[in-house]
C-alpha cells in the first residue's frame, strides 16, 4: 500500500515543515539563475565568470517567492477583502 492511511500523518507533518519554512523564510532560490540574479557565462578571453543581463524570473533579484507563501498571501488578501 504505497498510498495509505498510514502516510497521512507523514503527510501532515511535511506540510507542517513546509508551513514553518515558509513562515521563517518567504523566498527561496530562484532555479533559473540559482540565486545569480542574472546569467553568468565565462569570458572567452580571460577565462572568468561573467555577469549577463538580469535574471527575467526574478528580475535580478535571485530570489522567488515560494509556492506555499503565496498561496498564504492570496489566502491573506481573500480573507481581508472578503472580511472587510
Ligand atoms: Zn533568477
Amino acid at each position: 500500500m504505497p498510498f495509505g492511511l498510514d502516510s497521512i500523518p507523514g503527510l501532515i507533518l511535511l506540510t507542517l515543515c513546509y508551513a514553518a519554512l515558509c513562515a521563517k523564510r518567504p523566498y527561496g532560490v530562484c532555479r533559473k539563475c540559482q540565486g545569480w540574479g542574472s546569467k553568468i557565462y565565462t569570458s572567452r578571453f580571460t577565462g572568468r565568470l561573467k555577469r549577463g543581463r538580469a535574471c527575467r524570473r526574478c528580475r535580478g533579484y535571485g530570489y522567488r517567492l515560494r509556492i506555499g507563501r503565496r498561496l498564504y498571501n492570496a489566502v491573506t488578501r481573500l480573507r481581508r477583502d472578503g472580511t472587510r
